[in-house]
């Protein structure tokens, strides 16, 4: 997302900006989310969720958010939700197949399957983190566009940049373990939210995460993850063995096993995407290298400690770095 922002905020600004996507299609992890783009109400509520993010950072996607929702609206996708119905934040949802044809249309010159250019200068670099790479290295399941490798991050790096937050963290689900089948379309509808509800061990029987999770419930992913194969079973009655999560569960071919009057659910930690990445200043200029802009997941240090909309991150550094890239 945050790339084709940039582009479109570029070429609006009288740029001709060109977008190279690696992928075989525009649109990213934007394109397979549930689109709600979002901020918290107030940006004391940012901090208090996010406490171990750049506060200017957070300030900047904070105070931009309200123009830029206002601008991709104009663009004219689809709006699905005028607002969200979660009381600790504000924002809109869209269709996100909408939103990318919007998009690619406002950037204009979206080419596929590109190599990262090394040497182009400005270059605004908006390749989605390193989910896939850290959900390799480390043994867990990809719940991400498959092409965010961490290339944005290495080429920042051979140019001299530094790196912010932390880059252990990552923003992710349970998911259904293998071996059931889980494509792309499955991400949002597969996801095992529980809000509590289940109790959680894991492969060796035992308790590992005190008290219900947060509301985003990716402080369970993080934990799962750390568990021996990343895997964990989510306990419930059985008599919720027609709710959809289960249902959808066994359907994919996950496991469910039935005893004494409860579901065991065998659930898998998935990476959606990384928190730690490159370190830019709250003009998107990344810390130290002139010409070179970063915005999206490829950004380290906007939701470190906690979670926050990924998309409005993408979409308001996309903006701001299309802005300081052409001044
Ligand atoms: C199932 C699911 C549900 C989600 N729901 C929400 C939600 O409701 N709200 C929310 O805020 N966030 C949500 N997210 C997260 C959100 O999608 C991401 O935070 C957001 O897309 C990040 O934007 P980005 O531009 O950094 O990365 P992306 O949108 O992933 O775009 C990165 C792009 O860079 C490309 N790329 C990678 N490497 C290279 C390279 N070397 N050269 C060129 N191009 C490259 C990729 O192919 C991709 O197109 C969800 C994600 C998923 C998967």
């Amino acid at each position: 997302m945050a790339g084709l922002c940039a582009a479109a905020r570029a070429r609006e600004l009288g740029a001709e900006p060109v977008v190279l996507e690696k992928g075989s299609r525009p649109g990213g992890s934007m394109l397979l989310s549930s689109c709600v783009v979002w901020r918290y109400q107030t940006f004391e509520d940012f901090r208090a969720e996010c406490p171990g993010g750049d506060e200017a950072l957070q300030r900047a996607v904070f105070d931009g958010f309200d123009e830029a929702l206002e601008w991709l609206v104009s663009l004219g996708p689809q709006v699905v939700w005028q607002d969200t119905p979660n009381p600790r934040t504000t924002g809109k949802r869209f269709d996100p197949r909408s939103l990318t044809d919007a998009l690619v249309r406002a950037a204009g010159d979206v080419q596929l399957e590109a190599e990262l250019p090394r040497h182009d200068s400005p270059l605004v670099l908006a390749t989605g983190g390193f989910s896939v790479r850290y959900a390799h290295e480390h043994g867990l399941l990809v719940r991400s566009n498959p092409w965010s490798d961490g290339d944005g991050v290495d080429l920042a790096r051979e140019r001299g940049a530094e790196l912010a937050g932390d880059l252990d963290e990552f923003y992710g689900r349970a998911m259904p373990a293998p071996p059931a089948r889980i494509g792309e379309e499955d991400y949002v509808r597969l996801s095992q939210l529980w809000d509590g509800e289940a109790r959680v061990v894991n492969e060796n029987g035992e308790d590992f995460f005190p008290g219900p999770p947060a509301w985003h419930e990716s402080d369970l992913a993080q934990a799962i993850a750390r568990q021996p194969g990343g895997t964990a079973w989510f306990i419930v009655p059985a008599d919720l063995r027609e709710d959809p999560r289960v249902v959808g569960l066994r359907a994919a071919g996950g496991t469910v096993v039935e005893e004494d009057g409860e579901l065991r659910l065998h659930v898998a930690a998935a990476v959606t995407h990384t928190q730690g990445g490159i370190a830019v200043d709250s003009a998107a200029r990344v810390k130290g290298v002139d010409g070179l802009f970063a915005a999206g997941a490829d950004v380290g240090g906007v939701s470190t400690g906690g979670y926050s909309s990924g998309l409005a991150a993408a979409l308001v550094l996309g903006r701001i770095a299309a802005e300081s890239a052409v001044r």
